[in-house]
């Protein structure tokens, strides 16, 4: 898993600086987004305000024409049983429906990447607790990703707070995507798995750049591609939670670069201490 073939791209302070502006861009581009949706908009619409705002910032989306076959929108919007990657079109939210959108955009030549999950009007307690666990291991893994330690720690945290929730032994977390480095490129290595025994792959040292992304299931972890080549969905039907930050390392702590500020009021919660966090 840990193919020593391309190395991870390690980052000056003024490289982290850039990546934490187009961060920011996809921060802002998923408060909008995230206002936005409610019963009867359609994720069409939602991808027209996710490209206008990308654009506006004067950044570009990194997932238009993206891959084989090219991706044709700015973000993925899965609805439900739909875990990633899928595809905005005419399909109209209705109240209850739970979606995560995916966003990513390119400023100056660095990446941002972040997802959120997203109730539509009122969704059932179990949904809301989906996501709600899924955000957290989230965090649990930001967290994790400490300078000294090891890629798999990360993994290790996201899975070890899934499997602590009540029930969380019936959770399923997914394996065949996982997170991953960013930069100078949008997918770039190490790959970051959300499950495993902490202590292992590469050491985690300042100035890296990774996406955490924990992709979570009410029902087994098994998943099928759709028709369209993109839409991922649970093999059972039910319904999943995806929820993605990029993080820089850096020696004052983990440093948030898709969250408005920076990470610091979450690891407040949490008790993490990061005085990277708040350096902006
Ligand atoms: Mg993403
Ligand atoms: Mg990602």
């Amino acid at each position: 898993m840990f193919g020593r073939r391309e190395r991870i791209q390690v980052k000056s302070a003024e490289q982290l600086a850039l990546m934490r502006a187009a961060g920011l861009v996809v921060a802002r581009t998923l408060e909008v987004l995230a206002a936005a949706v409610v019963p009867g908009v359609s994720t069409a619409e939602l991808d027209r305000i996710a490209e206008a705002s990308i654009r506006d910032a004067g950044a570009v989306p990194s997932f238009l024409g993206y891959g084989v076959p090219p991706f044709p929108a700015s973000i993925c919007t899965s609805v439900n049983d739909e875990v990633v990657h899928g595809i905005p079109g005419d399909r109209v939210l209705v109240e209850g429906d739970q979606i995560s959108i995916d966003c990513g955009a390119i400023l100056a030549g660095w990446h941002g990447d972040a997802a959120v999950t997203v109730p539509v009007g009122e969704v059932a307690p179990a949904d809301a607790e989906l996501s709600r666990v899924t955000r957290e291991a989230l965090w649990r893994g930001l967290a994790a990703a400490q300078v000294g330690g090891r890629l798999t720690d990360i993994g290790h945290a996201v899975e070890s707070y899934v499997r602590s929730q009540p029930g969380g032994d019936r959770y399923g977390i997914v394996e065949e995507y996982v997170g991953h480095g960013i930069g100078t490129a949008m997918h770039m290595e190490p790959n970051v798995p959300n499950y495993g025994a902490p202590g292992k792959g590469p050491a985690l040292v300042a100035g890296m750049a990774l996406a955490v992304e924990p992709m979570v299931t009410a029902g087994s972890r098994e998943l099928a591609v759709l028709s369209d080549d993109w839409t991922v969905a649970t093999m059972d039907g039910a319904r999943a939670a995806h929820w993605e930050h990029t993080v820089a390392l850096t020696d004052e702590g983990p440093w948030v670069l898709t969250a408005l500020d920076g990470g610091a009021a979450t690891f407040a919660e949490l008790g993490i201490a990061s005085p990277a966090a708040s350096r902006d």
